[in-house]
């Protein structure tokens, strides 16, 4: 005789403000265990320090800024691990010198999608919200779940 199924527990709906905040926090997860927890320009980590002494403090740094992007806040491909010296570096030195940084590291193919992205103007729905949360929820796990 077949067992009667548990009935799957229904996930409470959240609210946009909260899909959001999950969608920021997978990213940021997926991004730093990508990363590996170091900056991608200068290598240092967490517990070092700088020259002057004061301690690295990572964040998470985005590649095409929030403000200019809604859609690529919580896109992975947009965004990467910086410390706070090479992220201010990423945001206030010259776009040519940081750029041509970014081509040498990740592809001209890469900055070119980036760029196409930025262009795109469109409303993001709440229902692009959970469908996001999905998407990084399943990319976090193929990335934690591997060896
Ligand atoms: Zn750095």
């Amino acid at each position: 005789m077949a067992k009667a199924r548990k009935p799957k527990r229904k996930r409470k709906e959240q609210t946009l403000g909260e899909l959001k905040q999950c969608c920021r926090r997978l990213c940021r997860k997926i991004v730093f265990i990508r990363d590996g927890h170091r900056c991608v320009r200068c290598s240092r980590t967490q517990g070092d320090f700088y020259q002057s002494g004061n301690p690295v403090v990572l964040q998470w740094s985005h590649l095409v800024r929030r403000a200019q992007s809604e859609r690529l806040v919580c896109e992975p491909r947009n965004s990467v691990v910086h410390c706070s010296a090479c992220h201010k570096w990423w945001e206030t030195q010259d776009k040519l010198m940081t750029v041509a940084w970014f081509v040498g590291q990740y592809g001209q193919e890469h900055w070119d999608w980036l760029v196409s992205q930025r262009k795109i103007k469109e409303t993001i729905y709440k229902s692009d919200w959970s469908a996001l949360r999905d998407r990084l929820g399943k990319e976090l796990a193929a990335i934690t779940s591997s060896d």
